[in-house]
């Protein structure tokens, strides 16, 4: 299953750097990120003027900027509207959509079951830090309750949303998950996405040490295990299980994969049930059919 038909190209991983050298602090989990798409793009052999990189607003959608691609930097919540558009437009380039856990879930939350019950072709990494790291540490969506952020003295009073079992839910139909800081099975699961057909979701713990002291990298290698070897990734029910285990783990490695018509084969069909050209007249086709 290949989501797109561009051209291969050989180059290494760091060719994919742009001239705009990374801005996060030292130890942010997004440097494991960044490196693993580097190695996603090379094993790929994706040609940069091939590759469209959309983010919204926060520290990991800067993350667009240091990869050499075209890109779009939108607005805060809205990277996976403009990248289910740009898909449309282009189904035959990859889209790939970089943010954080306060930009998808909670600004963007709006958009995030679409894109995946719709199945727009397209991967969304989302790096978890379970904070609002660019506007100095709020607590997000995906924030644990014992973490304290300077507007939740005390703690939280939510539960955190859980971002794969949320995504099973909707319709993904590649969910993926993995710590920062194995960028080896970051940049698997990227890869694989992207050449995945249909909506491909990778969830990212990527540490904020800046401002979340209790997601540390210590505290996400103890949370993870990887998903057991003889787990079947067409077994939705099995991949529920897994994202809700009693123990609180989390697991870690491909989940589910399906094979389902995406929107622009919908959409390609549709155009072709009423006439075989995108320059249809609408309203003869709505005029025809009104009751
Ligand atoms: Fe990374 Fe946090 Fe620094 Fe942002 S504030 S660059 S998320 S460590
Ligand atoms: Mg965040």
């Amino acid at each position: 299953m290949v989501s797109a038909t561009f051209n291969k190209i050989e180059m290494k991983p760091k060719e994919y750097k742009s001239e705009i050298k990374p801005v996060w602090c030292p130890g942010c989990g997004h440097h494991g990120v960044l490196a693993s798409v580097y190695r996603a793009m090379s094993e790929l052999g994706i040609q940069p003027s091939d590759f469209i990189n959309i983010s919204g607003i926060g520290c990991s959608s800067r993350l667009p900027y240091f990869v050499k691609s075209y890109k779009m930097h939108t607005l805060h919540g809205r990277a996976g509207a403009v990248a289910t558009g740009t898909q449309l437009a282009r189904p035959d380039l990859p889209v790939v959509v970089s943010g954080g856990d306060g930009d998808g879930f909670s600004i963007g939350g709006g958009h995030m079951p679409h894109m995946a019950r719709k199945n727009v072709n397209m991967t969304y990494v989302l790096m978890d830090n379970g904070i609002y790291g660019l506007t100095k540490g709020q607590s997000s969506p995906t924030s644990r309750r014992e973490m304290k952020a300077y507007i939740t003295p005390y703690g939280g009073v939510e539960e955190p949303l859980n971002p794969i079992l949320y995504m099973l839910t909707y319709g993904a139909t590649y969910v993926g998950q993995a710590f920062a800081g194995n960028p080896k099975m970051c940049a698997a699961l990227i890869k694989g996405a992207i050449e995945h057909k249909g909506f491909a979701y990778v969830n990212i713990f990527s540490q904020c040490p800046t401002f979340n002291k209790l997601d540390t990298a210590k505290f996400y290698r103890g949370l993870v295990e990887e998903v057991p070897e003889d787990h079947d990734t067409s077994d939705m029910e099995n991949a529920m299980r897994l994202a809700r285990r009693p123990d609180g783990k989390a697991p870690v490695g491909l989940l589910y994969q399906e094979d389902r018509q995406t929107l622009d084969e919908a959409m390609a069909g549709l155009v072709e049930l009423v006439g075989g050209s995108a320059d249809y007249d609408l309203k003869k086709i709505i005029d025809k059919n009104r009751p």
